[in-house]
């Protein structure tokens, strides 16, 4: 049996924002503060209804608690999501009216950037909290665009991966990278260095096609990529990328990427070790962003975060290890290992 067990605990609290006058309209869901204050990225997206938008905070505040717990971080798990108005707004005006519920929660919630979200956004949240990270970096300090430590994770989790599932190096494998932005961009050029292949495929001529000039990476279609002929895929863009259709045409022996929410629904998870596919879990893949956030906002050294992100890969070759023994998913292990995190922690709490 190899099904994803069932998740932790319901959220904690879940904050309604409206003001009307800044058009800011939306959710912060805080799913664990075992560990510490809730910390999870701000989503400014167009959803239909609140339903969605709370639907998306809650699942997004989940897997925050899951990857900060087996990140080693001292943050339980959290986000907020904001309905992003029709038409022209006053950007500076709605994230200052963000910030201010920010500020209300006292630090049970800390924020930073996420999809839609950039570095001015959380300046203008800083203005009025404290509990804010994703600033500029100053002085050695850790801060700035997570998006190069979040990459420096990935290409150290594929190359464990390969070596554990392959027996090989990168070099001469072929990566088929899906999504070329900030993370699929700097992956491309660290997998280029280490000597690999790349097929590489975004919706963003522009963007794309400049990486493939740059490292001589072949371009096929968005539709093709997670088929594509290739050792591992690695999706960089959207979640979801692993759905049934593709699990089962896929060539790629080892699933490595930095996009949240990778398996369209929990029993591809199944469907992956039945076709002998080795995936390294997303959110343990992936924490080199808001490990870099939690140290920003913790007053920490790069230095730390360098020490943190070299984790990743040890704790991915772990659980494909475990996983291949006790003949189970990868993610139902690294779901395990979080909750036995957070659970001590709840434990700790209580006595
Ligand atoms: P980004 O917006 O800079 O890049 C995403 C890219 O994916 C864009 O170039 C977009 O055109 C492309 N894309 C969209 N749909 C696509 C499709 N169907 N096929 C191929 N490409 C497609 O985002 P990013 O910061 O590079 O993050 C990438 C993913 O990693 C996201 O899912 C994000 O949530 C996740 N992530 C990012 C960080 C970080 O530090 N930036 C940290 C953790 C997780």
């Amino acid at each position: 049996m190899v099904s994803r067990p069932a998740r932790l605990t319901p959220p904690v609290e879940c904050v309604r924002l409206f003001d009307a006058a800044s058009g800011l309209d939306g959710v912060i869901a805080i799913h664990s503060t075992a560990l510490g204050p809730g910390a999870g990225g701000c989503r400014l997206w167009s959803y239909d209804d609140m339903d969605a938008a709370l639907a998306d905070a809650l699942r997004l505040a989940e897997g925050m608690s899951y990857k900060n717990a087996l990140a080693g971080l001292p943050f339980g798990g959290a986000k907020a999501v904001l309905r992003r108005p029709a038409g022209d707004f006053d950007r500076a005006a709605l994230f200052r009216a963000f910030g201010e519920a920010v500020e209300r929660l006292g630090g049970l919630y800390v924020t930073a950037e996420d999809v839609g979200t950039g570095v001015d956004d959380m300046h203008e949240v800083a203005r009025v909290s404290r509990h804010v990270a994703g600033l500029h970096a100053k002085d050695g300090r850790a801060g700035g665009d997570p998006s190069p430590w979040t990459a420096l994770g990935v290409f150290e989790a594929m190359r464990a991966a390969a070596r554990f599932a392959l027996d090989s190096e990168l070099e001469g494998l072929t990566v088929a990278v899906q999504g070329t932005g900030n993370v699929g961009a700097d992956l491309c050029r660290r997998l280029a260095g280490a000597g690999a292949k790349l097929v590489i495929a975004d919706p963003n001529p522009a963007r794309r096609d400049r990486l493939a000039h740059v490292h001589d990476a072949r371009v096929v279609g968005v539709d093709e990529i997670a088929v594509a002929d290739a050792d591992i895929f690695a999706p960089c863009a959207l979640g979801g990328a692993l759905d049934r259709d593709a699990v089962k045409r896929m060539k790629a022996r080892i699933v490595c990427g930095a996009a949240n929410n990778q398996l369209a629904t929990p029993d591809i998870a199944a469907l992956l070790v039945d076709r002998g596919i080795a995936y390294a879990p997303d959110y343990v893949v992936n924490a080199g962003g808001i490990i870099n956030v939690s140290a920003e906002y913790l007053g920490e050294d790069e230095a730390s975060v360098a020490a943190r992100v070299a984790g990743i890969a040890p704790r991915v070759a772990d659980i494909l290890r475990i996983a291949r023994e006790e003949k189970r998913s990868p993610a139902a292990v690294a779901d395990e290992m979080a909750e036995a995190v957070i659970a001590g922690a709840q434990r700790a709490v209580a006595a």
